[in-house]
């Protein structure tokens, strides 16, 4: 109880509103207990105020989380480019807290698009990254690509293996570190892609993420094995997919905050109903999504230091 104490103690944020809109925050914390009281004195700096915790009843994930927030804010006085985004407060406090987190697959969990890995081995990589292009920076409406795209590949059952054989999908550095601590943590995690079902499975796998927090894609395939189309019924088949697979997840299982991470437009537009839209540039910067995420990181270090309470 005493760290905890002393933790809160040191929790510094930079300003009046941001304390307050953080101290609101995790007085809402299901599932976790919270402090109940705050008292607020001026530092010598002005612009800097200290929360004193005068409740020690805190679980030692939410205070270690809270202390990580508040070390990593601290330093972002001196080092913002390392803290990029239009929120980074609120990001950092709703991950903190966060009962579930939704990863975007292609250019996110993967370091590669799938749809693109799958096209080069077929022959027909150049004619369908350009659509990838046009979709993933938000020039065109996701289902006209997605239709666009399957038409040029027509990509049988064999093919998708044959292909998964030879190229098994790479992870983004970290993301197993990220997703198996969250696990720890006890959030839930899903993998909500414009990507396909079939080749998203086996990285779930290697994740530890159950198939039935996969919302993706579904190819359709005739008895023979061949490409017949797609699931128009799947909610990410669809412009604005991601937020309606969101709303189902949350309306569904009651999640209190969730957390959307992705490197797309598509990503962008899931909040809302997430709380708080993580960017991430690790594999390619998008400037206009960059520009619509609270938090916009090039790793998942930071990340993982907040889910750990580090
Ligand atoms: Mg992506």
């Amino acid at each position: 109880m005493a760290s905890a104490s002393r933790c809160l103690n040191r929790l510094a944020l930079r300003s009046l509103p941001s304390l307050m809109a953080a101290r609101q925050s995790i007085s809402n914390p299901s599932p976790f207990t919270i402090p109940a009281s705050f008292a607020i004195s001026p530092l010598t700096s002005s612009s800097t105020i200290v929360a004193s915790c005068t409740n020690s009843i805190v679980s030692p994930a939410v205070s270690a989380s809270a202390c990580t927030t508040k070390r990593m804010l601290s330093a972002s006085s001196t080092a913002d480019e390392k803290h990029e985004g239009n929120n980074v407060e609120h990001a950092m406090t709703m991950l903190a807290k966060a009962d579930a987190v939704c990863f975007d697959v292609d250019s996110t969990v993967i370091d590669e698009e799938g749809i693109d890995v799958l096209a080069d081995t077929l022959g027909k990589g150049p004619e369908v990254a350009a659509w990838t292009v046009k979709a993933m920076d938000g020039n065109i409406k996701f289902e006209d690509a997605l239709a666009a795209r399957l038409e040029i590949i027509k990509p049988s059952q064999s093919d998708i293996a044959s292909c998964l054989e030879k190229h098994p999908l790479r992870l983004s550095p970290g993301v197993d570190t990220l997703i198996s601590a969250l696990h720890a943590r006890g959030t839930h995690v899903y993998l909500v892609s414009g990507g396909f079902r079939l080749m998203i499975e086996p990285v779930a796998e290697i994740l530890g993420v159950n198939k039935d927090r996969i919302y993706a894609n579904t190819i359709l395939f005739s008895e023979s094995g061949e490409y017949v189309g797609f699931d128009a019924n799947e909610p990410t088949s669809a412009d604005r997919g991601k937020p309606k697979a969101l709303e189902m997840i949350k309306a569904k299982f009651g999640y209190k905050t969730m957390i959307m991470v992705g490197d797309g437009a598509t990503d962008a537009q899931a909040k809302p109903p997430a709380d708080a839209f993580i960017g991430f540039g690790g594999v390619i910067t998008r400037q206009a999504v960059k520009e619509k995420a609270c938090w916009f990181v090039k790793d998942f270090n930071a990340m993982i230091d907040i889910v750990e309470g580090k």
